[in-house]
């Protein structure tokens, strides 16, 4: 059965729109993976230890036939490949890091994967992208995104005039 998911990426170490672009690249070349929209990049504050660079995020839609625990080793092995240190420092600077937001309507609550996932609708820099992409989309607790982007202030967030290079798939999915 093919899903459709939601990718929340962020970096804020290094040459971030690099790191987001090998991202997007490595996503591509997954042959289980489809790459059905990418959001324009957005720059925002860190939250957490304010002595750290920028951020840049972006959400990308994807369908794919991986099962969620597939997909997370898939997007670990993503980060791991692009110098992630894993120090345990949470909101910690990064040079890339891929979070699983959404997974059709699925909610698990497992120990090293929570879908949705925690906290999005209370960061700009996910919701802004995700409703970029997705205005429609209705969370599995039957929100509508619509209504978390009115209950989330857009901080400091703006968009880059860059964007990230993809081919459609959406036909092979
Ligand atoms: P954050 O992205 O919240 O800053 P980290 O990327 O450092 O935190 O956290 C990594 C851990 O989060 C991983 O060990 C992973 O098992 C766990 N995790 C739980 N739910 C998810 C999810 N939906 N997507 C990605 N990682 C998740
Ligand atoms: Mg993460």
């Amino acid at each position: 059965m093919t899903v459709k998911a939601y990718i929340g990426l962020g970096s804020n170490l290094g040459d971030s729109f690099q790191f987001l672009q090998n991202a997007i690249d490595a996503l591509q070349q997954q042959p289980e993976i489809s790459l059905t929209s990418v959001s324009p990049v957005y720059q925002s504050k860190p939250q957490g230890p304010q002595d750290q660079p920028d951020y840049l995020n972006a959400v990308v839609e994807i369908a794919t036939r991986l099962s969620p625990q597939t997909l997370l080793q898939c997007t670990q092995s993503i980060e791991d490949h692009n110098q992630r240190q894993r120090t345990g420092e949470r909101w910690g600077a990064r040079t890339l890091d891929l979070d699983i937001l959404l997974y059709n309507h699925t909610i698990i609550n497992q120990s090293d994967l929570v879908i949705p996932h925690p906290w999005m609708c209370k960061r700009s820099f996910v919701i802004y992208p995700l409703y970029d992409i997705a205005p429609e989309l209705i969370l599995p607790n039957g929100k509508r995104l619509q209504s978390c982007l009115a209950d989330c202030p857009n901080d400091d967030l703006t968009i880059l005039d860059r964007e990230l290079l993809w081919q459609s798939e959406a036909s092979e999915a």
